[in-house]
């Protein structure tokens, strides 16, 4: 039999995936707990009826990328989507990674950039950081000890930590660079933490990414936009399939924009739901790190694979994270009823 010869390290690593199962309260990917209202179903039932799906979509995607700009305060030149952030992350490091070239990650972080690196065949350097896990000055020169980096990642607010970094920092920082990209994850950046986009007009080798898939409650659409400079826009066409965004992908953008202030007003509820959580868990005895985004990192006493399953048994999938974090699990910030779920499966697990 002659069976085929993977890419060498394949069959090493596991399928990235979190379990997708039909429970009460799945609390374990960070989506938005809420859908867009009834008025945003019947306007994208519309736009997607009226498509022409014989034809190639607009391979520009020019009327998303214009209506992101526009929400985001930025040009369109600099203005750039994909189907999920992880895609537009993915072009980058086609553009920017690559054989011998290496790409930091401050650690512990979101697994799926050191895996999107490897995808690429860049080289990945770790660089730890310690609780409350915040990148200082002294972070970014240790990034350095291997020479220039041809990438640095940095994810505020960072998953699955929960904390924001400073934009400061990491604009001094870059400002500083010989042509390494920084790529500022801020998938989360709608429910808390300071934004990098201030700096961005100065900065054309900072690159800000971008998702629907939380706080805009299209996880299902597959959404994701990044803000940058004309140039890395550029850099991104070379690399990206072509006609890569659906038409109903961009039609679906397109149409949510429009919904930007409804989609806003559903944070506040679940920032609420994030404070209430990290307030409750502290009495059961539980560790929990402050968090600007819409989950909380926590470290209960014990195994933190037996209580993921006791409170798995009682309805509630949350994520185990002890092997980036030991110890800890993180929680989504679900609705009310979701939430005192959560909360009393846990005390029972506890007890
Ligand atoms: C959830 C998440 C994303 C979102 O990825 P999509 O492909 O847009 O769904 C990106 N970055 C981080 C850090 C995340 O946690």
């Amino acid at each position: 039999m002659i069976t085929p010869e993977p890419r060498p390290g394949l069959r090493g690593i596991e399928p990235y995936e979190a379990p997708q199962l039909d429970v009460r309260a799945r609390l374990n990917t960070n989506e938005c707990p809420y859908p867009l209202p009834e008025g945003f179903r019947r306007e994208l039932a519309e736009a997607v009826g009226s498509q022409a799906l014989n034809r190639y979509p607009d391979r520009e995607a020019l009327e998303l990328r214009a209506a992101l700009a526009e929400h985001a305060g930025h040009a369109v030149e600099g203005t750039w989507a994909a189907n999920g952030s992880n895609e537009v992350i993915e072009q980058l490091l086609l553009a920017y990674g690559g054989p011998k070239r290496r790409v930091v990650v401050f650690e512990p972080t979101y697994l799926l950039h050191r895996r999107l690196a490897w995808i690429a065949h860049s080289e990945v350097e770790r660089v730890e950081l310690e609780p409350p896990w915040r990148i200082h000055a002294d972070d970014m020169v240790r990034k350095h000890r291997h020479g220039h980096p041809a990438v640095v990642f940095i994810c505020s607010p960072n998953n699955p930590t929960g904390n924001a970094q400073d934009p400061d920092i990491v604009a001094a920082t870059a400002e500083l660079a010989k042509g390494e990209l920084f790529i500022v994850d801020e998938a989360y950046i709608e429910f808390g933490g300071a934004s990098m986009l201030p700096h961005l007009e100065r900065l054309p080798n900072l690159v800000i990414v971008r998702t629907f898939s939380k706080a805009f409650a299209l996880a299902g659409a597959r959404i994701g936009y990044c803000l940058t400079s004309p140039q890395v826009v550029e850099d991104l066409r070379r690399v990206r399939l072509p006609y890569h965004l659906s038409s109903l992908t961009q039609t679906a953008g397109i149409v949510a924009l429009r919904h930007a202030r409804e989609a806003a007003s559903i944070l506040d509820r679940v920032r609420e739901q994030r404070d209430r959580i990290a307030a409750a868990l502290p009495g059961l005895g539980v560790e929990a790190f402050p968090s600007d985004a819409n989950f909380v990192l926590f470290r209960p006493p014990g195994s933190a694979a037996q209580v993921w399953q006791g409170l798995l048994d009682r309805g509630v999938l949350v994520r185990d994270l002890s092997a980036v974090v030991p110890g800890c699990l993180r929680v989504t910030a679900g609705t009310p009823e979701e939430v005192d779920l959560f909360l009393s499966a846990l005390e029972e697990v506890l007890a």
